[in-house]
This record gives C-alpha cells, structure tokens and sequence, in this order.
C-alpha cells in the first residue's frame, strides 16, 4: 500500500545544482522530471525581486493536473490540522480518511 509522506514537496523543487539524484514527487510517488542547471526564480519572492540563482529545476510531470491539485489540497488541509494542534484522535482519524481519499484519486488517475 502507498505510504503517504504529509510532508512531503507538491511536485516540484530546486535544489541546488547536482546536489540531488532524482526527486519523487511527494503528491502522487512518481520520478519527477528535470532541467539541470537552471538560472531563474526559485519562489514567488525571488520572482518579484528580480533575483535568480543556478538550481536543477525537478517537477512533476503531473503537475498542473485537476487531482494532482485536489491531493495537494488534501494534504494541506491535514498539514494545517496539525498546526492548529487538533487533538491527536481526531488528527489520526482525519489522516486516515485523507490517506483513503488520496489512494482513490491515484488509483483512479495513475493506472493505465
Ligand atoms: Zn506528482
């Protein structure tokens, strides 16, 4: 069964150059692809700043799909759960129940 990792990155990420192999994609387990060596904004504040740094730039081939987004919210609403420090039974039942939402929208978008 799919272990699912809450904390995992949404589908993609910019780590430094040659610093990393090969990333999966925390949102639906898949290799992501990537473009090495890449001179550009890693987040929205660089962007705005006009900065730029060399990253290899990993993402998810499924990014920008309807369910890839649906999951990322599921598991955002989990992440926030748990910082508003929802008492441990009910977290526990909430991750439970996400996790079979999550596995269900895989299933349904990622077997061919
Ligand atoms: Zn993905």
């Amino acid at each position: 069964m799919l272990k699912i990792d809450w904390y995992g990155n949404i589908g993609y990420c910019f780590p430094d150059p040659g610093k990393v192999k090969s990333v999966v994609c925390g949102v639906c387990n898949i290799e992501m692809g990537v473009k090495r060596n890449v001179l550009g904004p890693t987040c929205w504040a660089m962007a705005m700043a006009g900065r730029k740094r060399r990253h290899d730039s990993f993402r998810c081939p499924n990014y920008g799909e309807d369910w890839h987004f649906k999951i990322e919210k599921l598991k955002r609403n989990v992440y926030t759960a748990e910082c508003n420090h929802l008492n441990a039974v009910d977290l526990e039942k909430l991750k439970r129940s996400t996790a079979r939402e999550i596995r269900k929208i895989l299933k349904d978008n990622l077997t061919r």
